[in-house]
């Protein structure tokens, strides 16, 4: 690969391109990242990161606890995660609560862990990058659009969940038109996997080219 310019104030440690991947449940997030990932490119994904923030000794538990009271504790001390989703699901006031212990917590650690690559550039993995106000902690916006049909399909076919709780899911999801308002780049993932990893090829040639060009 060419050799990458950085400015004078810029160090090593923090010229890593980043690529902000979003969508709706079922659009292909996690597959498009594992692509990502095989193709070489460093991938951080939020959900794992939320995760671990709520493990035992962790502070945004602790302030979980303080929000929500000890019931959202199981028997081992650790976070019960579906009666915490019940919760959140039914309450617009205490969804807005927790995400306010997690984002910023989960967004500062994807910022800190992307510093520290090397790599040209890394793919952040952030489903509700549309709805949070920092969308500048990624250089660039993929979004994967699938059509409805198929991604109720898609859904269905994995988490085996009934037709009323997919909608139920997807009402409180960003509206299609809105996210793809928000992207720079769109693979729409509605054939095969085939397609879908030549989609994510052309997009990993594209974005090894803007992160070489990014202090020029
Ligand atoms: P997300 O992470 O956005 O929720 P996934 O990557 O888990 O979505 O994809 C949802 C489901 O659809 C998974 O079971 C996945 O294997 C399947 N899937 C994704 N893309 C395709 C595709 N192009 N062809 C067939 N199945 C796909």
């Amino acid at each position: 690969m060419d050799k990458v310019k950085f400015s004078p104030h810029e160090t090593p440690g923090n010229m890593s391109y980043k690529v902000g991947l979003t969508g709706g449940i079922g659009s292909g997030k996690s597959t498009v990242a594992k692509i990502f990932s095989e193709l070489g490119v460093p991938v951080i994904d939020a959900d794992i990161i939320a995760r671990e923030l709520v493990k035992p000794g962790q502070p945004a538990l602790a302030e979980i606890v303080t929000t929500f009271g000890r019931e959202i504790l199981n028997a081992q001390g650790g976070l019960d995660r579906s009666h915490l989703r019940h919760l959140v699901f039914t309450s617009e006031a205490l969804k807005t609560r927790l995400e306010a212990i997690l984002h910023p917590r989960i967004l500062q650690q994807m910022k800190r862990r992307a510093t520290r690559l090397s790599a040209p550039y890394c793919v952040l993995v952030i489903p509700l990058l549309v709805e949070i106000a920092q969308k500048d902690i990624v250089d660039r916006i993929l979004v994967i659009d699938i059509p409805d049909a198929i991604q109720r399909q898609r859904v269905k076919a994995r988490d085996q969940l009934s037709d009323t709780e997919i909608e139920a899911i997807l009402r409180a999801q960003s509206p299609r038109a809105v996210r793809l308002a928000a992207a720079d780049d769109i693979i729409v993932n509605d054939t095969d996997l085939a397609t879908l990893q030549r989609q994510v090829e052309h997009y990993h040639q594209k974005y090894l080219f803007l992160a070489s060009q990014q202090w020029n």
